[in-house]
């Protein structure tokens, strides 16, 4: 089984890259593919780590990009990216000092409404790497004033709630183009998880090459209904769990909980042959 949504601590995942690693061996993944919120840092450590310790698995290079579509949050993930493509890591590197600001201003919104988190404990949870609105729900529960991750965005930093702060412009059509442009493949993450399913067809249309049919969260019924969209419209099948560590979070994946198997995965190999 391949696992092709998984996130570390160069985002917002409680699990090192090397950790991740030696966790994904463990479970008997034939591969993982390690997919960050909108960064690239922990592919070169996890791969570096696999060849030295000759790790019995496939290690994936990808990212999980958060746009913005209508009112709608869409992920887009990218798969076989060239990682050290340049404007690939300069839109990234924008987009990572936009996500610092936002944090920023969270934070202080939070800290008006009388709940005293800091900064630099956000920071501190980040690992001084991206931050994400997840790193201010574990400080708002380190610091007592939720229970958990979800309660910290029911109550405060959901949108729409009192603590959210809106993230920069990134569009989906955006972020196939730079994945596209970075040689690898496209696909729509958890689309069960979008409320208009209308857009799907123009996540299509855009180009997008398949979307992650196994997820968690989805129902029988779901997946029956994308491996036909698939089928239809000639689009890779993929799979995964968003694992995000080993934290007690319901709306978290655990490692394989999803993925993807032998055969689809060979789907996805011959289509990257093909591309070169
Ligand atoms: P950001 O990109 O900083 O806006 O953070 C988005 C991330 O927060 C998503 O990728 C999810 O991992 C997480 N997230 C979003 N909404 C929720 C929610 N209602 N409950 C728990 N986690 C959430
Ligand atoms: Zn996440
Ligand atoms: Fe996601
Ligand atoms: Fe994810």
């Amino acid at each position: 089984m391949y696992d092709l949504h998984t996130h570390t601590t160069a985002s917002d995942g409680t699990l090192t890259p090397c950790e991740l690693a030696d966790a994904a061996v463990k479970s008997g993944l034939a591969g993982i593919a390690i997919t960050d919120h909108d960064t690239v840092a922990g592919l070169d450590i996890a791969l570096e780590y696999k060849k030295q310790n000759n790790l019995p698995i496939e290690i994936i290079p990808g990212i999980e990009m958060n746009t913005e579509y209508g009112d709608e949050e869409v992920h887009i993930l990218g798969y076989f990216i060239n990682y050290h493509d340049s404007s690939l890591i300069n839109r990234l590197s924008e987009i990572k000092k936009a996500r610092y600001t936002r944090a920023r201003n969270m934070v202080t919104r939070l800290q008006k409404m009388g709940l005293s988190i800091d900064f630099a404990q956000v920071e501190r949870l980040a690992h001084g790497d991206l931050i994400a609105r997840p790193h201010i729900a574990r400080a708002l529960m380190e610091k007592g004033y939720v229970f958990s991750i979800k309660e910290a965005f029911n109550k405060y930093i959901d949108r729409g709630k009192p603590g959210y702060v809106p993230r920069y412009k990134f569009l989906p059509e955006e972020a196939i183009a730079l994945i596209q442009k970075a040689g690898g493949i496209s696909v729509l993450a958890h689309p069960g998880l979008i409320k208009n399913q209308d857009c799907i067809t123009r996540f299509i249309n855009m180009g997008i090459d398949g979307l992650e049919v196994f997820y968690p969260e989805h129902s029988n019924r779901q997946i029956n209904y994308y491996l036909l969209l698939c089928a239809r419209n000639n689009l890779l099948i993929t799979g995964g769990s968003d694992f995000h560590g080993l934290e007690k979070d319901k709306n978290k994946g655990k490692l394989g909980l999803a993925g993807l198997n032998y055969n689809d995965m060979q789907n996805i190999y011959k289509h990257m042959r093909r591309k070169k």
